[in-house]
Formats: C-alpha cells, structure tokens, sequence
C-alpha cells in the first residue's frame, strides 16, 4: 500500500491574503499527499484600509492542520512521519500584540492598506529633492504604503493600547510570520519571537546588505529595535510546536510568500525567474549572491538564505498590488459574477473586451510607478460594451501589469526572460494563462503541482539544520511535469493592445487633474 512507499514527510503553513492553507508532501517525491484550505475575512473599514484578524488567522491555521491531519489519518498516512514544518505568509502585513497576554493589539494592517498614504508623502516631501528611493540604498525599496514600518508607525501614532504596550515594554511587532511561529511555539508561556531575512527586508527597517535590522532606519521612523523580532535564515530550527496533534514537530523554515515560490519553482540560479498570480502578482527574478539596484522601478530583495552558514541570495521583484483581488472585486463589489470559473466563462465567451480596458489601480499602483494617488478606471466603454468585456478587460489588466514589469526587468537585467514560469491560485484559469502569452509574446509555463509556496516552505524546513530529510537540489525531486501556453497572436496585435491600456494608466494617474 501506499504506506511502504513513504519517506519522511514535510509540511508547511501557507498563510496568503485571502487564505490559510496547511500541505504535507511526501519528501521523495515533492507529491502532495494532502492538505485543508480555510478562506480568511478581509474587512475594509474606511475607504482604502485592508485589515485582517490576527486571532481568526491564528484559528484558521490550527483549524487547517487538524483537518489535514484527520485527511492523512483517512488515507492511512501516520502523522508521525511529519519531520518539519515550514511557515510562508503574505509578507508586509503589519501586527502588533502584547507579550504578557498574547492578545493582538489591534487587526492586522494588511500590505494593501492605504492609510499611510499621507504620512507617506510627508517623509517623501521631508527628503532631499522629494525623492522615494532615498533609503533604496539601504532597503531595495521605494518609500510606499506597501512596507511595514508606515504601517507600525501608524499604530503607535493612532492606536493607545500599541503606544501603552509600547512604552511599558510588552508590545511585541511582527509580520504574519513572526506572529504565527510566536504562537504556534508556546505564546506567551515561552513563545519564539523571531522572522526570517526574507520578511524582514520588507519592513524598511532592515538593512540588505548587513542583514540586519538598521538601527538608523528604525530612528528615522521611530520604531524602538526592543519590539522586533530576532532576524533568522530561512532555514534552521526556530522551535517546536506546543501543542495539537503536531506537538513536538520543529518549526524550521520561514520565507515570505514570494521568496518561498521562487524556491519552490527551483530558481536557484542567476536569472531564473517565476510570477505568481495571487491577491497581488509579484515576478522575482534570482540575482544571486549580489543585490543589483533597479533603474526601473522594481525592489531589491531578500530571495532566501537557506541555513545560517549559507549565503543570502537576492532578487529583483516587480509587484503588482492587484490582480486576483479584481475578480472578488467584481464579485463582491459589483455582484456581476458569482464566482471565478464564471468569470472566465463569460470573458472566454467573447473572446475580446472590444476596447475596453481596466486599469484596477485600487490601492494606488505598484511597480513600476509606486504612485499612491493612482485610482482605479474602466475606459473605452461604448453601448456595446457589456459584462462579458468587462470580464476579459479584467483578465487582460493582469497580464499587462505582468507585461510592464518584465519589460523593466528585461531592461534592467540585459537578458530578456525566453519564457515565464507561473504559479499560484489564478493560474488555474486557462484563459488568463493563454493571454499572458499573447501579451508577453513568449511561452508561459506553468507547473503541474501547483503549490510550489508551500512546496518552497516545506522544502526549506525539510533542509534545516538538525532536520535534514530533504536536500535542496533539483535532481532529487521527481520530475516536475508542467503545461506550456505558447503565443497565438501577431505581435502587431499584441503590442497595439499594450500601447492602449499604457495610455489608460496614464490616465488612472492624472485623472484628478
Ligand atoms: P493569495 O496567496 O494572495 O491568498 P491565491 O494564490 O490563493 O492568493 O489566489 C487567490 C486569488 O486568485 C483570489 O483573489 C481569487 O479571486 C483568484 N483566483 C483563483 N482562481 C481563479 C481563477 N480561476 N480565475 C480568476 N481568478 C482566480
């Protein structure tokens, strides 16, 4: 039975925006033999805040390994063959919580948020030449609503139980990572207060090159260095779980959710690069052991450190703050469909949006113009236009955000990307999959094991110091089969749309002027 055939298993927790996963794959074969999935609340509670619930994403995570659990202890799997547990979450989400209750001290702050957008332009404006970029030699990143340290600025500014728990040494400041492995390790009877290099060179606060919190950046937004967490590798023994049917089992890996697709799509060479359509889309591309600074509007960032002896590497990323959140958006906003699969229907059904385009900029745009102000516009609308273009103006509005930031990273690289490795929850639809090769004018390939976030975590955990029932190398996976979507368009064709949804994000940016 299937039970001889099993070697040590590896696990991991994928904490995304809009959902909580647990996975448990079988260490030989990277095979994911089970997993649960548990949607999370977003609530937006004043124009532009995205806020979370730190206890409901808690629950969620404990409610996903029970499940899994009962599903392995249903396939006749013993639980017992769990060696290693690895953590990957949406990264920048900012929380903060007290260390001798263990209770959150306000929602999560979730990276899409636009509250800080004022206090943003304040810093911007405060520096020489009003220049975002000006910590980008310390940060990889432009100063933007996106990154932590606004976001915890914020708390201690407007929140009275942050600035108490602050000033009488009990508030501890985490990103999603840090918060659940706190937890999920003891909370407060013991609990391990660390992140790991690659949410940690999202904060702003965290210095790149050193790999370490900057004490000058924290000075320049206010933040006392007691409330963070210990800066760790992505991979190595940071504790073990305290309690359930996991108890005992280490925690032992640790990336941002980007970072851990990168892994988990093996791009552990100079050049290698993956896009995942998620919430947000977000294309990394592995620089190696050398940070380059973009000239195009992308961040340098940490892409992994896989042991504490081992090297850091760095990528170049491109961030778009929204793609999948459009169809919830038309979902939930407009009520015009009722799920994603009808989303693809209708657009497929039409097969054009007949010169409508979609520019969905509703939290201001991320690359490559980090421009806060930018809103949200649908135009070329005539009495034709219908639902059906809507949805396909929608679609198409993902692929031509991922075309303008692999230009930019073409450009800033030298060497044009020959094809795209994708993942993540949108890549099921095959319609979308398709477009983005006409739009990019080059092949799009797409793994057959979707779950290559998790599959990076677990990979990471499994390879820990003291663990070790997974070497990181490439040949050791069975082969990664994978499904390839080629251009079927001319590229007149293609680069005519593109010039006209370029021109309707110039208008989503100066349409107030
Ligand atoms: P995250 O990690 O950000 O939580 P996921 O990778 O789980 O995101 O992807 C979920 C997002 O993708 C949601 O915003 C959802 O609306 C969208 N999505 C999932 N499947 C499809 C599909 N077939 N077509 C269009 N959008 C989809």
């Amino acid at each position: 039975s299937h039970r001889i055939m099993l070697g040590p298993l590896v696990a991991a927790v994928d904490q995304g925006t809009s959902s909580t996963r647990f996975l448990v794959f079988n260490s030989k074969t990277a095979e994911l033999l089970s997993h649960h999935q548990v949607e999370i609340k977003q609530s937006f509670p004043k124009e532009g805040w995205v806020e979370e619930d730190p206890k409901e994403i808690l629950q969620s995570v404990y409610e996903c390994m029970e499940r899994t659990c009962e599903k392995l202890t249903q396939l006749n799997i013993d639980i017992s063959n769990i060696k290693a547990i690895g953590v990957t979450n949406q990264r920048e989400t900012t929380l903060v919580w007290d260390k001798e209750t263990g209770e959150p001290l306000y929602n999560a702050i979730v990276w899409l948020d636009l509250r800080t957008q004022s206090t943003v332009e304040r810093l911007i404006n405060k520096t020489p030449g009003r220049n975002k970029n000006h910590l980008k030699h310390k940060t990889g990143l432009p100063i933007s609503t996106y990154f932590s340290a606004v976001k915890l600025r914020w708390l201690m500014d407007n929140v009275d139980e942050v600035r108490e728990a602050v000033v009488s040494h009990r508030a501890m400041f985490g990103t999603v990572d840090s918060w659940l492995i706190w937890c999920l390790t003891g909370g407060k009877s013991g609990g391990v207060h660390c992140t790991d290099v690659t949410n940690a060179s999202r904060t702003m606060l965290f210095n790149i090159h050193t790999l370490d919190w900057d004490p000058e950046l924290c000075k320049y937004f206010g933040i006392p260095m007691e409330i963070l967490p210990r800066v760790r590798s992505s991979s190595e023994i940071y504790g073990l779980m305290k309690s359930g049917a996991l108890s005992g089992i280490p925690i032992s890996g640790c990336l941002g959710d980007q970072s851990a697709a990168l892994v988990g799509q093996m791009c552990f060479q100079d050049g290698q690069a993956k896009n995942t359509y998620g919430t947000g889309c977000f294309l990394l591309r592995n620089t190696g052991a050398k940070p380059v600074m973009s000239d195009h509007g992308l961040l340098t960032t940490v892409a992994y450190k896989l042991g504490r002896d081992q090297p850091a590497c760095y990528a170049l990323e491109g961030s778009v703050a929204i793609a999948g959140a459009v169809v919830r958006w038309l979902q939930d906003n407009l009520g015009i469909i009722e799920s994603h699969e009808e989303l693809e229907k209708l657009a497929a059904s039409v097969g054009t949006s007949y010169g409508c385009y979609f520019v969905p900029a509703f939290s201001g745009l991320y690359a490559p113009y980090w421009e806060p102000s930018a809103r949200g516009i649908i135009c070329g609308l005539t009495q034709f236009t219908n639902k059906r273009h809507l949805a396909f103006a929608a679609l198409e509005a993902v692929c031509f955000q991922t075309r303008e930031i692999l230009d930019a990273m073409n450009q800033d690289s030298g060497i044009p990307l020959t094809q795209l490795q994708v993942d993540g929850g949108m890549t099921s639809n095959r319609l979308l999959m398709q477009l983005q090769a006409d739009i990019l004018c080059i092949p799009v390939v797409k793994p057959s094991m979707p779950e290559t976030t998790a599959l990076g975590a677990a990979m990471a955990a499994g390879a820990a110091e003291g663990v070790s029932v997974w070497s990181l190398s490439p040949e050791d996976l069975s082969e990664v089969t994978s499904e390839k979507f080629e251009p079927q368009i001319n590229p007149e064709e293609s680069e005519f749309r593109y010039a006209r949804w370029k021109k309707a994000v110039q208008k989503s940016m100066n349409w107030e002027t």
